[in-house]
């Protein structure tokens, strides 16, 4: 009987001891876990089907404008990621950066239709919360990432187009610019020489790769991390050259182009929007990382490069998840690309390796 508070004591002096000695090892192993949540990133591309090689050699000054741009889209996502803000914000900020270049197809830079028009497609999407923002061929919207930004955040649609969309932009704010701002002379030396091919969409296999091969893609996109552990990703093109007025291509389609989910990964692709849109590429990826257990550049390369490319497409996507690790894949010979992960260092890349 007298030994039974002994015993309650001693059981009471190892619990503390016990404690003491567990206490610095818990407190390590959350530091850890932080460490590890706070990995973060943005990945970016500026569109496959990169000018030649030659182009570049002749003018330098060009490839570098374009590395240069790449940069600064990445440093802008960087420093709001790094400040700790959100993915959505840091891919919202990247390509808001190249839509105001002349250098890509999308805003400032888009493409023409055949009716010499620009109508831009856009979309955003949050990993957290599986909800997305879409707009498809709109006018006169300066950046038509945030536009789908507000779709995401202030309707309860995912894609609104045409009229509809930019009626939704007056209404919001949103700054509009008049058609002659979107004119670049490149883009419309590129609907010339277009109008003036006749090279079909679909029809027999070379046809096709005739066509993958002179299309200059140049579509925007990005996809990020934060140090929260949530994954967004977003596009936004002019659409090709040449299409018809009204088409909507895979940038503004959730899956297509762009999907994000914290579960597996956040991509955005770029391409043939026709075989994306029927692949549903985006969302390809992620089920094959969630229900095939590949590894994120594995499933990319394998929706690509296999299934894309069996379809007759061309095309590039990249893409983050939540350990940080990134990829970037293309079919042609090049995708304007790059990363920046959260050492800080900026890697840009257009050709092949
Ligand atoms: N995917 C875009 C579209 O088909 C084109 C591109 O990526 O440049 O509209």
């Amino acid at each position: 009987m007298n030994n039974l508070p002994r015993f309650s004591n001693n059981l009471i002096l190892s619990g503390i001891l016990m404690l003491l000695v567990l206490f610095p090892l818990l407190n390590c192993s959350n530091g850890s876990k932080n460490d590890k949540n706070s990995k973060f990133g943005i990945v970016i591309h500026g569109g496959g089907g990169a000018r030649d090689r030659i182009e570049f050699e002749k003018n330098p000054e060009l490839e570098r404008a374009y590395k240069n741009k790449l940069k600064e889209a990445l440093s802008e996502g960087y420093e709001i990621l790094k400040a700790g803000g959100d993915g959505i914000d840091a891919v919202e900020a990247a390509i808001r950066i190249m839509e105001d270049s002349p250098l890509f197809n999308a805003g400032k830079g888009a493409s023409f239709t055949n009716a010499g028009t620009n109508e831009l497609d856009a979309s955003i999407m949050n990993g957290k919360t599986l909800r997305a923002g879409a707009i498809g061929a709109v006018k006169f919207v300066k950046n038509p990432i945030s536009l789908a930004r507000l779709i995401l955040e202030k309707t309860p649609h995912v894609l609104v187009v045409g009229e509809g969309a930019l009626a939704f932009a007056k209404e919001q704010g949103v700054e509009l610019r008049p058609a002659d701002y979107f004119y670049t002379e490149r883009q419309w030396n590129s609907l010339q020489r277009r109008l003036k091919e006749d090279v079909p969409y679909g029809g027999k296999l070379k046809e096709k790769q005739k066509e993958n091969n002179e299309d200059k893609f140049g579509t925007v996109g990005a996809a990020a991390l934060d140090k929260n552990g949530n994954l967004a990703a977003g596009t936004s093109t002019g659409g090709r050259v040449k299409k018809r007025p009204g088409r909507v291509g895979d940038s503004p389609i959730i899956g297509a182009s762009t999907y994000a989910n914290n579960q597996t990964c956040a991509v955005s692709t770029t391409g043939l929007g026709e075989y994306h849109m029927v692949l549903l590429t985006s969302k390809e990826i992620s089920a094959l990382i969630a229900y095939k257990g590949m590894a994120l550049k594995e499933a990319v390369d394998y929706a690509l490069m296999k299934e894309l490319v069996e379809l007759g497409g061309a095309g590039g996507a990249i893409a983050i998840n939540k350990n940080g690790d990134v990829a970037m894949s293309f079919t042609g010979e090049g995708m304007y690309r790059g990363f920046i992960l959260d050492d800080g260092k900026a890697v840009v890349k257009i050709y092949k390796e």
